[in-house]
C-alpha cells in the first residue's frame, strides 16, 4: 500500500520499436495495470513505481543506473512483448539494486474464439521473458524469477518476500554498527572479517571504548530518568522491589539511565546496531539488560559477547519484517529437553531477548548475574509467542560467509519456568532436534542466532541471492547425509565461483 515513508521499487517493461506506436501504447497501458496491482497489494511493503516502456539500450542503461542513484531498493522487470536482450546487456551490467524478473502477462484467460495475430503479437511474454532469462543467466545476474498472474496470491506473496529482502538488503548496505569492547576472549565463532563484511554486505563495523559510552550515560538527566521509569511502569508488570519506594528502585533508575545513554550514543553516531561484552564493562554498573531489550524492540541490531555478525542479522531481519506480524530477536541455543519423541530447545541469553517475540506483557525483574562481576542487572522476563519461526546464523568460513537457517516451531513451555530469571523461547526444530542439531553443527553454524517469527525461508533465500552469500536451510525435509553432501558441494562451488 502506498505511503510516503515506503521505499520504492521500480517496474520496468521491455518491448521494442518495431511494433509501432499503437502497440506500444497498449503495452504501456497493460504494464501500468500490472504495476498498479502490485502497488496496491498489502503483501508488498513498498511503492511499485511504473516507468515508461523501454525499447532502446540507452534508455535501459539510464533507468538501471538511476534506480540505485535515486534510492530505489529494487527493480522488477517484465518483457511484455519481445525485447531483444542484447539491449539489456549494458543496463543489467550496471544495475546496482536487486532484480526480480516477473514472468507474467496481462490476461489470465486466452480469448480462444477471437484470438488473431494482433493479439499474439501484443501478448508474447511467454517467449519474450525467455529471451530475457537467457541474457540474465548468460551475464550471471543475481535475481529472483517469479512466474504467474498478479491476481494469484502466491505470485504477490513471492514478490512481497523479495521486496522485504530488498528492504533488508538496503538496510544492511547502509548499516553502521558500534561495538562496545571487543569479542569475548578466546571465543571463535563470534570473530570475523570486518573488511570482507563491509565489501560483501556494506556494513560498517567499528569498536568504541566502553568508557565513551559511560561518559554519555553520565550526561543523562534525572528528569529523563523520571520519565523513562514511568514508561517502564506503564508498559510492563513490575516487581514491587523495583517500584518507587521499593528496596531496589535505585537499580531500576540506573537501568533507565543506561538505556537513555545507549540510545543517545547510537543516535548521535547514526548507528542502528551494536554489541556489548560482559567482560568489558568499564565504568558501567550493570550489564545492559532492559536497555538492550528495548532497543532491539525499536529495530536496533544486537549481539552479545561482541558478536557483531549476529547483530547485523538482527537489524537486517527487523528491517525485512516490515508489514508482517511477529517479532525478531537475538537468541542463543541454551539447553535441551531430550525426552524421546518430545525433544525441545530452550533458547535464551543472559538477559538480551527482544520483547517483540513475547507472548504476554513482560515482567521487569532484578536478579543476580553470576558473570561479569557487576551490580544485579534489571531485565524483562517473558515466554515467546508460540508459532512457526526461523532461526538464522552467520559464520565466517575464512574466505567467505555462510548463512544457516532452521525452520522451527516455537511452543509454550511444557512447564512454567518459575525460577528462570530471563526471557526465553522454547521450540521444536524441524525435522527434529537430532536432525536439526546434526545438520547445524555439520555446517559449522554459530550458537548465537536471530529468531524471527516475521521472516521465513523464502525471504532468506532472496536475501542470500542479493548478497551472493551461501545459505543452507534445515527444514522438515532435511536428511543429515544429503545435507552433509550439500555442504561439500557448496564448498566446491563457492571456491570456484569466487575465481582466483
Ligand atoms: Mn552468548
Amino acid at each position: 500500500m502506498a505511503t510516503h515513508a515506503e521505499p520504492e521499487i521500480w517496474f520496468l517493461t521491455g518491448s521494442q520499436a518495431m511494433y509501432g506506436e499503437d502497440t506500444l501504447r497498449q503495452v504501456a497501458d497493460q504494464s501500468r495495470q500490472i504495476a498498479a496491482a502490485l502497488d496496491d497489494s498489502p503483501h508488498i511493503p513498498a511503492r511499485v513505481v511504473w516507468k515508461p516502456v523501454l525499447t532502446t539500450s540507452g534508455d535501459i542503461l539510464r533507468v538501471c543506473r538511476d534506480a540505485a542513484a535515486r534510492g530505489a531498493v529494487g527493480v522488477i522487470a517484465w518483457m511484455h512483448t519481445f525485447s531483444p536482450a542484447k539491449m539489456w546487456i549494458a543496463g543489467l551490467d550496471a544495475l546496482q539494486t536487486p532484480l526480480l524478473h516477473l514472468h507474467t502477462q496481462a490476461n489470465v484467460l486466452l480469448p480462444w474464439d477471437e484470438i488473431d495475430m494482433d493479439f499474439m503479437n501484443l501478448n508474447q511474454a511467454a517467449h519474450g521473458d525467455r529471451e530475457f532469462g537467457f541474457i540474465q543467466t548468460r551475464l550471471g545476474v543475481a535475481r529472483k524469477t517469479v512466474a504467474g498472474h498478479v491476481s494469484d496470491p502466491r505470485v504477490v506473496s513471492r514478490v512481497g518476500a523479495w521486496a522485504r529482502a530488498a528492504i533488508g538488503w538496503s538496510a544492511m548496505r547502509s548499516l553502521r554498527l558500534a561495538r562496545f569492547g571487543d569479542n569475548m576472549r578466546d571465543v571463535a565463532v563470534t570473530e570475523g572479517d570486518k573488511v570482507e563484511a563491509e565489501l560483501r554486505f556494506g556494513v560498517s563495523v567499528n569498536t568504541y571504548g566502553v568508557n565513551d559510552l559511560v561518559q554519555v550515560v553520565g550526561e543523562v538527566t534525572d528528569a529523563q530518568v523520571d520519565d523513562l521509569v514511568k514508561e517502564y511502569d506503564d508498559s510492563y508488570r513490575m516487581v514491587s522491589e523495583l517500584r518507587p519506594g521499593g528496596d531496589r528502585h535505585e537499580s531500576l533508575r540506573y537501568a533507565a539511565r543506561l538505556e537513555l545513554g545507549l540510545r543517545a550514543f547510537l543516535e548521535r553516531g547514526g548507528f542502528r546496531a551494536f554489541t556489548t561484552n560482559f567482560e568489558d564493562l568499564g565504568g558501567l554498573r550493570q550489564l545492559p539488560g532492559i536497555a538492550v531489550q528495548r532497543l532491539m524492540a525499536d529495530g536496533y541490531g544486537f549481539g552479545g559477547e561482541g558478536d557483531w555478525k549476529t547483530s547485523v542479522l538482527v537489524h537486517t531481519l527487523k528491517a525485512m519484517a516490515v508489514g508482517v506480524d511477529g517479532g525478531t530477536s537475538f537468541m542463543e541455543d541454551y539447553t535441551y529437553d531430550l525426552t524421546p519423541g518430545r525433544e525441545l530447545v530452550l533458547g535464551a541469553h543472559m538477559l538480551e531477548v527482544c520483547p517483540s517475540i513475547a507472548a504476554d506483557v513482560p515482567a521487569v525483574e532484578i536478579h543476580p548475574l553470576s558473570i561479569g562481576g557487576r551490580e544485579d542487572p534489571v531485565r524483562l522476563v517473558f515466554d515467546a509467542e508460540p508459532g512457526p519461526a526461523v532461526v538464522l546464523g552467520l559464520a565466517d568460513m575464512g574466505e567467505r560467509f555462510r548463512l544457516v537457517a532452521n525452520e522451527v516451531d516455537v511452543v509454550a513451555p511444557p512447564h512454567p519456568l518459575r525460577r528462570l530469571p530471563v526471557a526465553r523461547a522454547v521450540w521444536r526444530p524441524r525435522p527434529h532436534l537430532a536432525g536439526s542439531a546434526e545438520a547445524w553443527i555439520t555446517a559449522g553454524a554459530p550458537h548465537h542466532t536471530v529468531l524471527s517469527q516475521a521472516v521465513g525461508a523464502e525471504e532468506l533465500h532472496d536475501l542470500a541471492e542479493m548478497s551472493r552469500t551461501e545459505l543452507v536451510v534445515i527444514d522438515a525435509d532435511t536428511d543429515p547425509r544429503r545435507f552433509a553432501d550439500e555442504i561439500r558441494w557448496n564448498q566446491a562451488y563457492y571456491r570456484l565461483a569466487r575465481g582466483f
